[in-house]
């Protein structure tokens, strides 16, 4: 059944803000359970109501509504998110109150005790060869786990909790307030049991009623081969047990891979220089260079290379972390000029020099820094 929500309210389509803070207002006193005790059909017109004003209320929810009749499911029908009638003095007549309504009245959970577990964080630390192919890390962690001994239920085996005398094991107490509006009543979690209802006479020995105990494990993960420094890998619920039926933290494993002395990391890809002699440039050569892995790679440097230019071994690269493969390695040719010259090599490059020291002098043009750009 569709209910058209201004109806709910009795306002029209263009009513302001304001008028539908007012209609729900004295809608809500009228219809709030508190008020009719027992009566099914002022409760779920109340639950009606507040839907519809919570959906009202919030700008980009009624333009939804107007737009599609509707707004997503889960969105704006929080009727279990609102409490006792305190909830909506402290809406209306409360101060300092900033985001939804209804915000400060989440549902709490039954259990006083429950709490989710925290996560454990650890670093791994890799030389960038490691990179190279799938490691396997034991990681020595210390851990909370739930109690072997009580399961977790905090009570010694063998003994109940007893129910709580306070407010004999309803877990709420009760009392009537006087406002202008009129006499409310209403409840709040017992302060003796914290809502649970039981009490907990003899807690368990071994965790000392807490339900859970620390433990030191190992834990083995593999870590894919090209993994990337700063990458954080998730074990779900491998970090510390919650309590209360609360969910485990996660074990969360931060890889850090140390900078390389001779190579630079872009992506997939690895970039260094090559330093290359003023014959070697003019004639060709071939030159081995040490791969990560230790492997040696037959360098090919073809007859004219420039200094700048770049050689590229195509899959020598790291591997890539998604879709298989490896990136490729760049070596980006440098000038070596060395600084010891033996008397022959002296005399060898002294007579080049004469050579090409005329042919400069008949050809040598300067060329500009950079290439003329017009704008
Ligand atoms: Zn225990
Ligand atoms: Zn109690």
């Amino acid at each position: 059944m569709r209910v058209d929500l201004y109806e709910l309210l009795g306002v029209s389509r263009n009513a302001s803000q304001e008028e539908i803070k007012r209609a729900y207002r004295r809608l809500a006193r009228d219809c709030h359970p508190d008020h009719n005790p027992g009566s099914a059909e002022m409760e779920d017109r109340f639950k009606q109501v507040t839907m519809a004003y919570e959906i009202l209320s919030d700008p980009s929810k009624r333009a939804q509504y107007d737009q599609f009749g509707t707004v997503r499911p889960g969105e704006g029908l929080g009727f279990d998110r609102f409490g006792s009638v305190a909830d909506i003095f402290e809406f209306f007549f409360g101060g300092g109150f900033s985001g939804g309504p209804f915000t400060s009245s989440r549902r709490r959970p039954h259990d006083p005790a429950y709490a989710e577990g925290e996560d454990i964080v650890e670093t791994v630390v890799f030389e960038l060869k490691d990179v190279l192919e799938e490691q396997q890390v034991s990681l020595k962690v210390r851990r909370l786990e739930v109690c072997p001994k009580c399961q977790g239920s905090r009570t010694e085996p063998g003994t109940q909790p007893s129910r709580c005398q306070q407010c004999g094991g309803s877990g709420m107490v009760s009392s009537t307030r006087q406002t202008f509006l009129g006499v409310f009543a209403t409840s709040a979690p017992c302060p003796i049991c914290n809502g649970s209802g039981q009490v907990i006479e003899s807690p368990c020995k071994s965790c000392h009623g807490t339900g859970v105990t620390a433990r030191d494990r190992t834990v083995d993960v593999t870590i894919p081969a090209g993994i990337v420094d700063g990458t954080v890998m998730r074990l779900s619920a491998a970090g510390n047990a919650g309590t209360g039926g609360g969910r485990s933290g996660d074990m969360l494993i931060r890889v850090r891979v140390k900078p390389d002395k001779v190579f630079e990391v872009d992506g997939p890809d690895l970039l260094a220089k090559l330093p290359v002699t003023y014959p070697e440039l003019v004639l060709g050569t071939e030159i081995a260079v040490e791969h990560l892995s230790g492997e040696s790679l037959r360098v090919k440097v073809p007859r004219g290379t420039q200094p700048g230019d770049v050689i590229t071994l195509r899959s020598k690269g790291l591997p890539r972390l998604s879709g298989g493969g490896s990136g490729d390695m760049h070596l980006q040719v440098e000038l070596d000029i060395p600084r010891k010259l033996s008397k022959n090599e002296k005399q060898i490059l002294m007579s080049l020099l004469e050579l090409n020291g005329k042919k400069r002098l008949n050809t040598g043009k300067p060329r500009p820094l950079r290439k003329p750009q017009i704008t």
